[in-house]
């Protein structure tokens, strides 16, 4: 089997680093993905998996950060003009994204695995050197940019589906392979954990190619992600002329500066690491006018779920008492969010067992090297749902080289050589889970 699987994996390396490629020229950003979505949706039908997609696989009322109807709108004609299935991108049209490709064989575990496809809103390098340019398949939508390497998450998971399609007589149980919209600006996991679609699996697991991991690399429980909210905060206070009558207002920019310096101002914490920013602020109408209205674009972490919540319920205090200072209302507008995610060890250290046996593989790691961390990740509501009835989770890194850049620059480039081994890795997982499972 481990033969069989290795050799037909080799086979398909080069069909999978196309797929990447097809993804990478035609880069979406979060909850505009109609074009990859509905490709992939496609591909996973033709491959004989019962596809749920859009409403069926996500919770509406958990979206986070949704573009406006306008933007939403303009790229489903976009994606239209570049190839979509049009089938499955008319259910997936108005912000619906994500899906779900199912392979049930008689009785067995539900093991889940999440592939997230989403793009990055930045321009890419477009200089002839830059390898994508040269060999022709770099972004061709503008402020879209596949810099964090998620197309290559993706084509791992078309990859998976054709092997395990192809192994199909030795799956025991039920597959769920997930493939997630809006990783970044983590806004896009949680609709999917709260819809159901989690809520009868045992084991489930993801990963990320690169982050610091070089080539060969497999680090096998990542988990040193930050809790995070992502909000928006509004005051709306009220105009007046601010020289016939300035006490007739109510000033929103007062009340917002008032918060952004208390919001600096929180208390350190003696349960572990914690962050808060204010990276935009946007106020008032004209020169003459007591400022009636104020935009904050706000995020706080934390190391733990627990601490993230104390930096989120501090922050709350303040803007509320800073917005009744100056006599304004507040609204405040969730834009995204994760949890800490715990990796289980133990289901690590299968994923190690499974790992070592892979060619592709020259460091097998249970744990990373060092905690230290400042991302954040999603997949850890999805944890964290799995976790919550009794199943376990895992997240993978993938070591890959990234041309010498980092994630999220416009000069990143994917090693392409690193898909193969992470088909291997999470095809072979889950028949192993599947051979020794005790119900
Ligand atoms: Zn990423």
């Amino acid at each position: 089997m481990h033969e069989k699987i290795n050799d037909f994996v080799n086979s398909i390396e080069e069909k999978v680093i196309n797929y990447r490629r097809d993804f990478h020229k035609y880069a979406e950003s979060a909850w505009t993905e109609y074009r990859t979505a509905s490709l992939i949706a496609r591909r996973l039908t033709d491959l004989g998996y019962d596809v749920k997609i859009g409403k069926e696989v996500m919770n509406v009322a958990d979206r986070m950060g949704v573009p406006s109807e306008a933007v939403l709108e303009r790229h489903y004609q976009r994606a239209l003009a570049q190839g979509a299935d049009v089938e499955f991108a008319e259910k997936m049209r108005g912000g619906f994204p994500a899906v779900v490709g199912i392979l049930k064989n008689g009785e067995g575990p539900v093991i889940a695995m999440r592939f997230d496809f989403d793009a990055v809103d930045m321009k890419e390098n477009s200089s002839p050197d830059h390898r994508p340019v040269k060999e022709g398949f770099a972004s061709v939508n503008d402020e879209a940019m596949h810099s964090c390497g998620h197309d290559g998450h993706a084509s791992i998971g078309l990859g998976v589906a054709e092997t395990l399609m192809q192994v199909k007589d030795q799956v025991k149980g039920t597959v769920k392979l997930i493939f997630q919209h809006a990783e970044e600006g983590v806004r896009g996991a949680k609709s999917i954990a709260t819809s159901g679609i989690l809520d009868d699996v045992d084991y489930i697991y993801a990963g990320h190619l690169g982050s610091g991991s070089p080539k060969g690399a497999v680090v096998c429980s990542r988990d040193n992600f930050l809790a995070t909210a992502k909000f928006d905060a509004f005051f709306t206070g009220a105009p007046a002329h601010a020289g016939g009558k300035p006490e007739g207002g109510h000033n929103a920019m007062l009340a917002a500066a008032t918060a952004v310096l208390n919001l600096y101002a929180i208390p350190r914490h003696s349960g572990g690491s914690t962050r808060i920013n204010v990276g935009r602020l946007n106020a008032g109408t004209g020169r003459n006018v007591i400022c009636p209205n104020a935009h904050l674009a706000i995020e706080t972490r934390g190391e733990t779920s627990a601490l993230q919540e104390h930096m989120y319920n501090y922050a709350m205090k303040v803007l509320e008492n800073s917005a009744a200072m100056h006599g304004c209302k507040l609204e405040i507008v969730a834009m995204g969010g994760a949890s800490s995610g715990k990796s289980d060890r133990d289901f690590a250290a299968i994923g190690k067992k499974v790992a070592d046996t892979i060619e592709d593989f020259n460091l097998v790691l249970e744990a990373p090297p060092s905690n230290a961390g400042g991302g954040s990740e999603d997949f850890s509501y999805m944890m964290e749902r799995v976790q919550k009835h009794g199943g376990k989770a895992t997240f993978f890194g993938i070591g890959a080289d990234l041309g010498g850049w980092g994630h999220h620059t416009a000069e990143f480039d994917l090693d392409e050589s690193a898909f193969k081994g992470a088909i291997k890795l999470f095809s072979l997982l889950a028949l192993h889970l599947m051979d020794n499972w005790e119900a």
